[in-house]
């Protein structure tokens, strides 16, 4: 052998040598142990990267972390979903027919869709209207992933919804029933984005429910997140991130004094607890006005448990119901233990108005409202367990839901990485957002974004629509076309609306005539805290070669149909949690 052969040899051993040592190195954290946090630390594990993922809770999951009921889509509707339940070998169970179609509880009274058009013609036609009118404006967005892609279209984010549905005329009954069913997937229809609400119309335009409710994954969405926390190597719970700090060499996070260091970050947080870390270097005026200003919807979940049924039959008041008369969307969900129970969805406003009560206050209030129509509620009442999404500062909402204008100011915002830090979370899907899936995308997006970074790749700037071109829009659709003939054309559509007060909300009735339940009911169990995870710095990065600055969802939602049911979160089963104490895990 030549020695230039052999030198060639011990040069290509040499690389494949720097190669494995380097890829040993790569370290990253993620900030947040909900489902987009968990995908991106298992994805970038299992692409060699050390991984540390801190939780700044007890429990991991996230916002997913305490349901047991939602429906998942098929793998049509739900890929990336469908993909891990495979992977991990997770059970489901078939949807029943019944939850393909959402039934109406209109003054008290149970109506399935069919009944509606019999014996209520005119809130039944007026709900077909009313979808024949939204899908025509879902077929004007030509690609979901650019909403704003025209001026006219543009002109859509000014306007909120409940002025496009002030100008269809809708019987009050109908109006009702839509906006119950709207600020149960997104938010109060006065708060929300047209272009947004159309949007998401496109993304699930022609995706029939049997797709979207094709299953349950038995033990709810926590045993996906558990899934994943078994393959993390890494995972500190009771760690809340307050600092990052970037410079040239890599990113530290702190956790109190404790400082962890990475070369990457993945920051999977909601937008209102990313308010709450502070980021050296700071921020731009633009990612902070989104952090500070992006609409979430709220969903508050109340679980109301009763000896027995005191609904007519179990089998009618079951799947989506939506109510008129300040009882939000409820579902009957089976009883664990004999009994039964019903899930009480408060949402938009309705949730909103019941922050200044407690949860025993606000359980009376809603039984009040189901007393009066099924008057054997308060006799048969046993209990409650009670989600406030609102009001956890940790999530700030349920899930995104643009309000006016903020699709031209924050589209795609959080898609490209700021330095060394990528974002993920379902308010970074484009498609998907509030909903399993888009977490989980936005996880497996983060993770590869990572992977490019280290390689040298750099991300361009997200393109955000200019003022100028929504000026014109709004000009455009003044001037009368399509849209305006669409939506009445009028002044005040520009107008982000100040909000109505929702109808027959759950009426703050203050120190309410407490529907005095017998027995008092438990306040449910809060998750206990973990043992306290022994804050162990991360191993600090070697010193690296400053990284070559790079840096960055069909189903056609029916009005009604938000992937799904969202999600039902009964009796919490201990078994079912995510291991919630997790430290340091061999390695
Ligand atoms: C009521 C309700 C019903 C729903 N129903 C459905 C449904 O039926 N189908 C569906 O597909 N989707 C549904 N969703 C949406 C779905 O649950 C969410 O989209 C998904 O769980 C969000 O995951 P995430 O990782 O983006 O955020 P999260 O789950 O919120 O995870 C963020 C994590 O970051 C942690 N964190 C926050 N601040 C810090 C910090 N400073 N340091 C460290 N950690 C921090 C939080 O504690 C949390 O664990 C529903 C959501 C709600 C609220």
């Amino acid at each position: 052998m030549s020695v230039g052969w052999l030198r060639a040899c011990a040069l290509v051993m040499l690389g494949l040598f720097s190669v494995t040592a380097l890829a040993k190195d790569k370290t990253a954290i993620v900030i947040g142990g909900g489902l987009s946090g968990l995908t991106a630390a298992y994805e970038l594990q299992n692409k060699g990267w050390q991984v540390t993922l801190l939780e700044a809770k007890p429990s991991l999951g996230g916002r997913s972390g305490m349901a047991t009921s939602e429906w998942i889509g098929n793998d049509k509707t739900q890929p990336v979903l469908n993909k891990y339940v495979s992977t991990f070998k997770l059970g489901t169970t078939p949807a029943p027919e019944f939850v393909r179609t959402p039934g109406y509880l209109i003054d008290g009274e149970y109506f399935s869709a069919a009944d509606l058009a019999t014996k209520q013609p005119a809130t039944a036609d007026a709900l077909k209207r009313y979808q024949k009118t939204l899908d025509d404006l879902a077929r004007s967005i030509d690609d979901p992933q650019n909403p704003a892609a025209t001026n006219t279209l543009h002109a859509l984010d000014q306007i909120t919804v409940s002025s496009w549905l002030d100008k269809q005329n809708l019987p009050a009954t109908a109006r009702q029933l839509i906006n119950q069913d709207i600020r149960t997937h997104y938010d109060e229809p006065s708060r929300l984005s047209l272009l947004y609400f159309a949007q998401q119309n496109r993304v699930y335009r022609g995706v029939s429910d049997r797709d979207l409710r094709a299953s349950r994954l038995v033990g709810g969405s926590q045993v996906l997140a558990q899934a994943f926390v078994k393959q993390i190597k890494t995972i500190k719970t009771n760690s809340p991130v307050s600092a990052i700090n970037q410079d040239k060499d890599g990113v530290t996070v702190k956790v109190g004094s404790v400082g962890y260091q990475a070369d990457y970050v993945v920051l999977a947080v909601p937008l209102r607890a990313l308010n709450k870390i502070a980021l050296t270097p700071a921020l731009d005026a633009q990612h902070l006005a989104a952090i500070k200003g992006t609409n979430y919807g709220w969903r508050d979940q109340i679980m109301l448990k009763f000896k027995t049924p005191v609904w007519e039959s179990k089998a009618r008041m079951s799947g989506e119901i939506y109510s008129n008369t300040g009882l939000g969307m409820l579902w009957i969900e089976p009883a664990l233990k004999g009994g039964a129970n019903v899930v009480i969805n408060l949402s938009g406003d309705n949730a909103r108005v019941m922050q200044a009560f407690g949860d025993k206050q606000m359980v009376d209030q809603v039984l009040i409202r189901l007393h009066a129509f099924y008057p054997q509620a308060r006799g048969s009442f046993t209990g409650y367990e009670i989600r406030r999404y609102s009001t956890d500062p940790s999530m700030g909402g349920a899930y995104l839901a643009y309000g006016p204008g903020q699709i031209s100011k924050f589209w795609r915002l959080w898609e490209r990485p700021l330095q060394r830090v990528t974002f993920a979370g379902e308010h970074t899907d484009t498609l998907y957002p509030g909903t399993l899936e888009g977490a989980l995308r936005t996880g497996q997006r983060a993770a590869s974004q990572v992977e490019d970074l280290a390689a040298g790749k750099s991300f361009e700037p997200a393109k955000v629509v200019p003022a100028a071109a929504a000026a014109a829009g709004a000009v455009a659709a003044k001037k009368g076309n399509f849209f305006t003939n669409l939506f009445g054309g009028s002044d005040d559509e520009k107008k982000p609306e100040p909000v109505k007060a929702p109808e027959p909300a759950p009426a703050p009735v203050a120190p309410a005539p407490a529907p005095t339940p017998a027995p008092a009911p438990a306040p449910v169990e809060a998750p206990k805290p973990a043992a306290p995870v022994k804050a162990e710095p991360a191993k600090k990065a070697a010193a690296k070669p400053a990284a070559k600055k790079p840096a960055a969802k069909s189903e056609a939602k029916k009005p009604a149909a938000k992937p799904a049911a969202k999600k039902a979160e009964p009796a919490k089963k201990p078994a079912a949690k995510p291991a919630a104490t997790t430290e340091t895990k061999a390695q």
